[in-house]
């Protein structure tokens, strides 16, 4: 096992640098979920990390080894990719040794590998079927298996399950997160999808066109992210953006909303350093944190909260939960609540803002303050 550095790494392919002086750290043991939208560089840093591609500067290091210039083989990590590429006229056991074969690892040490990986995935029945005979799961559970078999300082997965149906990629998140409980190998995971970064890493690296936004634990990234583009990407439905400015009023500074009238939300005091009277800003507020008003609920919390007249235009029921669109201040929003709770589409009705659990940006440069 080992830990994993990323410094000041540049990638370029001709004039486009896809990777723009990324500097990353994974401890060793470390589960690590690097998302971002398509295009914004995840598998071309995957592939660098594994000597699948070159970098243009910067230093990859494995340990304590800069392994720039090792090739693939001798870096002793294995990965798996999107697609699981399997040999379709070997078996699934034949699949899982072949590797070790090409390492000359003995017979018994080959039989003893299969078993205790096929029993943490739960293939042993498969083990003489051949990729034809089995479905998407069992395939990618075998790919992970043939992965498994290596014994790595470093696993690195390209978005693993998104070629699997929607229940079956919970499963297999699942595994994948019990897998890494028992083995606790250092991982790299790439994936575009929010909640499998929430719900795996140890820490999430938020890429966006070649620049990471931010590296922080799950729970940081989501109650206190870096900048508007990665609030607005981790989190579902979207935080909501309203644009205002800031105000004096009474004992402290508070938020008036452009188009919302006299209502003024009162900032709490670990927000209001570094903000000034007048300054305009663009307040975050997650779905969650806004809803319709109970005033027992909001004397629970114990923090301030705000009520504000909010206009119903849609909703969406999950079942679980309703989503609903509406118009605060003349602004868009988004929120969830309970079915129960529910107001009605046409509905204008006070909502409550949890001030303790919003975020503020600078419009311009849509960084937190
Ligand atoms: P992601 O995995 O986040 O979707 P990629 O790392 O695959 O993104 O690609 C990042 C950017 O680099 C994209 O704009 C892609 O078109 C470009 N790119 C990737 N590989 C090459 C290549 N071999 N030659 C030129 N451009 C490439
Ligand atoms: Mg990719």
């Amino acid at each position: 096992m080992s830990s994993l550095q990323i410094r000041n790494l540049r990638k370029s392919y001709g004039a486009v640098e896809v990777l723009k002086d990324i500097n990353l750290q994974a401890e060793s043991g470390e589960f690590v979920a690097l998302v971002g939208p398509s295009g914004c560089g995840k598998s071309t840093l995957l592939s660098i990390i594994a000597g699948l591609e070159s970098v243009t500067s910067g230093e990859v290091l494995i340990g304590d080894r800069v392994v720039n210039h090792e090739a693939p083989k001798d870096r002793d990590i294995a990965m798996v990719f999107q697609s699981y590429a399997l040999y379709p006229t070997m078996t699934v056991r034949q699949n899982m040794t072949f590797g070790m074969e090409c390492r000359n690892i003995d017979k018994a040490t080959q039989d003893a590998t299969i078993a205790r990986v096929a029993a943490l995935l739960q293939i042993e029945p498969l083990l003489n079927r051949k990729p034809g005979q089995l479905s998407g799961g069992q395939r990618q559970r075998v790919a992970m298996g043939r992965a498994l078999v290596r014994d790595p300082k470093l696993f690195l997965f390209d978005e693993p399950l998104s070629n699997l149906d929607a229940k079956l990629r919970v499963e297999m998140r699942s595994e994948i997160k019990k897998l890494h409980q028992n083995v606790g190998r250092t991982t790299v995971y790439v994936t575009h999808d929010q909640i499998e970064a929430m719900t795996l890493a140890t820490r999430i690296a938020v890429m966006h066109q070649g620049v990471l936004q931010q590296y922080d634990t799950p729970k940081a990234i989501y109650e206190t992210p870096a900048n508007t583009f990665v609030a607005g990407f981790m989190g579902s439905p979207n935080m909501n953006f309203f644009s205002g400015q800031v105000t004096a009023s009474g004992a402290g500074l508070g938020v008036v909303l452009d188009g919302g009238g006299p209502h003024v939300l009162p900032l709490s005091t670990g927000h209001q350093t570094a903000l000034s009277d007048g300054q305009p800003v663009t307040l975050g507020v997650r779905p969650e944190h806004f809803s319709p008003a109970h005033a027992q609920r909001a004397a629970r919390k114990g923090h301030a909260s705000v009520r504000l007249p909010v206009s119903i235009e849609m909703d969406e029921p999950t079942g679980a939960e309703t989503i609903l669109m509406c118009r605060i201040a003349g602004q868009e929003a988004i929120t969830v609540c309970e079915p129960d709770e529910a107001p009605k589409p046409g509905e204008t009705v006070e909502f409550e803002i949890d001030m303790g659990k919003i975020s503020l940006f600078d419009p311009k440069t849509e960084a937190r303050l």
